[in-house]
């Protein structure tokens, strides 16, 4: 499988979001009975800390080494992180997992630009797609967001494929 690798857009890092996100999560954990530990708390600081797109398995390199946090409660504090709408969970096909952290302040959707040769990921935003979506309505349907992926090939890829 190869690596992926993510382009972000933007980080928001301000304090108001990541003050909401916290607010967000013990609510979540209350509200599920759920144990608030030390761990959930270091996974949540650490994703807070990451661009707006990253892969788990970026998160748990960064979690590994400062503070030996187990894959196993990576992965579950992400499924809670997803549950209390502070991160999304998306797939691509061939490629492993990755998260985006949600920008509560104003809800951006983007685009990604998924390379079918070596798996990376480059995460675009086209503010003409995004107002023809948030424009669309669907019948018994309330749209929240979107998630928009174009394959193709990468210009690395490309220039790789062309001296074959
Ligand atoms: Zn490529």
């Amino acid at each position: 499988m190869p690596t992926v690798w993510l382009t972000f857009v933007s980080a928001m890092n301000d304090e108001r979001s990541k003050e909401l996100a916290r607010t967000a999560f013990s609510a979540y954990l209350k509200s599920r009975k759920l144990r608030h530990t030390t761990e959930r708390d270091i996974v949540l600081e650490k994703v807070l800390e990451m661009p707006d797109n990253f892969s788990i398995n970026s998160l748990h390199a960064s979690l590994v080494q400062a503070d030996r946090v187990s894959l196993a409660t990576v992965y579950n504090t992400m499924q809670l992180l997803a549950g209390a709408g502070i991160v999304r969970r998306h797939k691509f096909e061939g490629t492993v997992s990755h998260y985006e952290r949600v920008s509560s302040a104003n809800e951006i959707s983007y685009l990604h630009l998924v390379c079918t040769e070596c798996g990376k990921i480059k995460v675009t935003k086209d503010a003409e797609i995004s107002r023809a979506i948030n424009s669309r309505r669907y019948p018994t349907f309330h749209t929240a967001y979107f998630s928009l992926c174009i394959y193709g090939v990468c210009s690395r890829c490309a220039r790789r494929l062309k001296k074959k």
